[in-house]
């Protein structure tokens, strides 16, 4: 489902990120990336939603080729995949509501279903009971909470999460992690750079470390491997 074919990434002012990578990742799985800061880890997972393009090699998300994307069939592409940050990027002036609806507010869904699936997911993420309330009204862990919950909205196949705890303390780590897992069970393929050891080590999964824009190790169920 997301296929790399020797990718190399080469940013506009010299700097190699990606020198050489090829990676297979099917429907379902669950992948940490880890590795040094630096290592080129964002810059491989931006590159599956399309926002970085690679300088060479191939890339398919979904079936599509992502290095011949047409600019304009860009957004269409980018809703198939729920996307999330460390700082949650949370729109400051719309509530907890407006900023999960957004999504589908954009594709003109209808009022009915739009209000079904916001609760559906507010739910999911346990927060139905802060639908009214601005994001800055909440914690650094209920932020992020909404941010999956804005990310899953429309169903994508896959979710994207670049060091989703890296903001919050172990306790609400481990409660981002539960909402990934119900995620990843009900079908979605979940892709999240951490540095986080405790939950790589704890929660075992398939396991990339990047060094140097190379993967360096692939394991099934692999441990965190840093110091850090
Ligand atoms: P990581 O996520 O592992 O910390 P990144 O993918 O962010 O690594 O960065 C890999 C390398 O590419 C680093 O040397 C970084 O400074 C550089 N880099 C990242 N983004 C850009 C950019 N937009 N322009 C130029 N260099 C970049
Ligand atoms: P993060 O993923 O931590 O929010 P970014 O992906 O924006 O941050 O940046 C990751 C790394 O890439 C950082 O080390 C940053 O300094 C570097 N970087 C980002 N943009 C540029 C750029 N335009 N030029 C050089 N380095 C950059």
């Amino acid at each position: 489902m997301i296929r790399m074919n020797n990718v190399y990434k080469t940013y506009s002012n010299g700097v190699k990120a990606i020198n050489g990578i090829s990676v297979n990742i099917k429907q379902g799985e669950f992948l940490y990336v880890v590795g040094p800061s630096g290592a080129g880890k964002s810059t491989f997972i931006k590159m599956m939603y399309r926002e970085e393009k690679p300088t060479t090699g191939s890339i398919n998300v979904n079936t599509i080729s992502i290095e011949s994307l047409r600019e304009r069939d860009v957004p269409h592409f980018r809703r198939q995949i729920g996307v999330v940050f460390q700082n949650y990027r949370l729109l400051p002036k719309m509530t907890v509501y407006e900023n999960v609806a957004f999504a589908l507010e954009v594709i003109e869904e209808e009022p009915a279903v739009i209000e079904k699936r916001v609760m559906e997911v507010l739910k999911l993420v346990k927060l139905e009971h802060k639908a009214q309330s601005f994001p800055n009204e909440l914690s650094g862990g209920e932020q992020q909470r909404i941010a999956i919950a804005r990310a899953i909205v429309n169903n994508p196949k896959v979710v994207i999460a670049d060091e989703p705890t890296g903001n919050l303390d172990m306790n609400t780590s481990w409660e981002i992690m539960d909402i990934f897992k119900e995620i990843n069970e009900q079908g979605a393929t979940v892709i999240m750079a951490t540095h986080n050891a405790d939950i790589v080590n704890t929660i075992r999964h398939r396991v990339i470390a990047i060094e140097g824009g190379k993967i360096v190790r692939d394991e099934a169920e692999g441990g965190y491997g840093y110091e850090d």
